[in-house]
């Protein structure tokens, strides 16, 4: 077949990227393909072309493939330069329900590698692919994911390992830390073509506004508080919330030392190099407010001719933020106790049972508040949830177990399992991986070997960076 690619980002935004052709693999073998999300695209993909196009050993008629430069604060510094060290932009194809990258990660050096060798390893990629679809099964915003090729090749990280390629599909690759990137270098022309971009992508209704740029900031800030709170409703601890790794289309990027909290603690950290806690689980909401920030910053010149009035409608904006995630938060877990009407009181009663459940398995308390007996053992000391039960049955009433049950997830993808999964199939067995995948993409559907916490033989859970 023939994939009708698109070219829109190079077309519209000239020096925001360079063309760099990915590295050959040598021996690829397909590890995975997302057959559903290929028809969505409208790709009716033979195995063969799955396996040559998604690993860089042949290139796709009509891919045009280039390297996008952006910024970002890694950990609160900032690095002017960083971009797209190891992915490549195929191109873009439009379907019915818009318009998607489709883009290589892992496939080789670009000019923007810096000391990088521009590979990835085995797991990290299918620990991306397991994770972005499970968002996708919960309905959460995300990158999805539509292939896996193990390259043939070893790539050497604390230790040699098999490398391999995820073909990434995205409403697109536009980062906070695109605009930081232009706006280091005072490129006032480059940011104004780059809101045009995504409004024109992201937000078209917006193009008719009198403040378009002002407007974006505003579409920006309510889809990433909604897709905030969604994350906090998960127990999802992205784990490297640089600006660099937040989209201007509000969906999850770039899962890397990503993982979800088990027992419910607030202060909960996996990713190796975090030390400080910046991108705890609690700290997401407030990280929000900061990458925002950013983006507004960036987008200085654009909110007013005078330096101190873009300020002052800036601050305004980002004043927003808290009040508009609270109420996002508050809809999350309304929903995840099942209640479906609004009262005064709920805001104490979600951070009631957040004080009475810490310790306790964040996905099955919720999904087994209706059932006292299957919920108990999930609990150390069950004393402050006697006093939270019957206040929460007087207030979700009839018919609660059933919309617990539609709200929270019997499945999600446990640590234990994903490590399972992972070391399988870096040692060449992927059968862990498919049935972990099935089971993670019906994530209501009752799974027993799924659903249960990490044995306590686990051990304190770490994820490094996937590079
Ligand atoms: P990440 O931590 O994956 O969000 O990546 C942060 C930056 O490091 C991006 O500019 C990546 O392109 C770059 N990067 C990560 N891993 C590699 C690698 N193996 N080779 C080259 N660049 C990389
Ligand atoms: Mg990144």
């Amino acid at each position: 077949m023939t994939i009708a690619f698109d070219h829109s980002y190079a077309r519209d935004l000239p020096g925001t990227y360079l063309r760099v052709q990915p590295d050959p693999a040598p021996a690829p073998r397909l590890l995975v393909l997302n057959r559903r999300l290929a028809r969505d695209l409208g790709l009716d993909l033979t195995e063969d072309e799955a396996r040559d196009w998604f690993s860089g050993a042949a290139l796709p008629p009509g891919a045009d493939p280039i390297a996008q430069a952006y910024a970002g604060h890694q950990f609160g510094g900032f690095s002017p330069q960083l971009g797209d060290g190891r992915a490549h932009l195929l191109g873009e194809v439009v379907t019915p329900h818009g318009r998607f990258d489709i883009q290589l990660k892992g496939s080789g050096r670009t000019p923007f590698s810096r000391g990088g060798d521009g590979k990835a390893a085995v797991g990290p990629m299918l620990r991306e692919y397991l994770i972005s679809e499970f968002m996708a099964a919960m309905g959460v915003p995300t990158t999805r994911s539509l292939a896996v090729v193990a390259t043939g090749e070893e790539i050497w990280r604390e230790t040699r390992l098999p490398g391999a390629v995820l073909a990434r599909v995205a409403a697109s690759h536009l980062r906070v830390g695109t605009f930081q990137f232009f706006a280091a270098r005072g490129e006032q022309d480059k940011i104004k073509a780059l809101a045009d971009h995504a409004i024109a992508r992201h937000y078209p209704d917006l193009a008719q506004s009198g403040t378009p740029y002002l407007a974006l900031l505003d579409a920006v800030i309510a889809r990433q508080a909604r897709l905030i709170a969604e994350w906090m409703g998960l127990g999802f601890i992205h784990g490297v919330m640089n600006t660099d790794n937040m989209a201007i289309s509000g969906e999850t990027i770039d899962y890397g030392p990503c993982a979800f909290m088990e027992g419910y603690a607030p202060g909960t950290v996996f990713s190796s190099i975090d030390h400080q806690g910046r991108y705890a689980y609690a700290n997401q909401p407030l990280i929000l407010g900061w990458n925002l920030a950013r983006l507004a910053e960036a987008l200085l010149p654009l909110l007013d001719a005078s330096p101190e009035r873009a300020v002052e409608i800036a601050n305004d904006r980002l004043s927003g933020i808290a009040p508009r995630y609270r109420a996002e938060w508050l809809a999350v877990m309304r929903r995840k106790l099942g209640l479906v009407d609004e009262d005064p009181g709920d805001a104490a009663l979600a951070e009631d049972l957040l004080t009475a459940m810490e310790g306790a398995d964040w996905t099955l308390t919720f999904r087994r508040l209706a059932d006292e007996a299957a919920l108990r053992p999930l609990f150390d000391d069950f004393s402050r949830m006697e006093a939270w039960l019957p206040r929460w049955r007087a207030r979700a009433g009839d018919g609660a177990a059933r919309r617990l049950a539609a709200a929270n997830p019997a499945v999600i993808p446990r640590n234990h399992k994903v490590e399972e999964a992972l070391a399988a199939a870096t040692d060449g067995d992927m059968a862990p991986f498919h049935a972990l995948l099935a089971a993670i993409q019906s994530p209501f559907t009752e799974a027993e070997p799924y659903m249960l916490p990490a044995p306590s033989g686990f051990g304190r859970y770490v994820t490094f960076c996937g590079t």
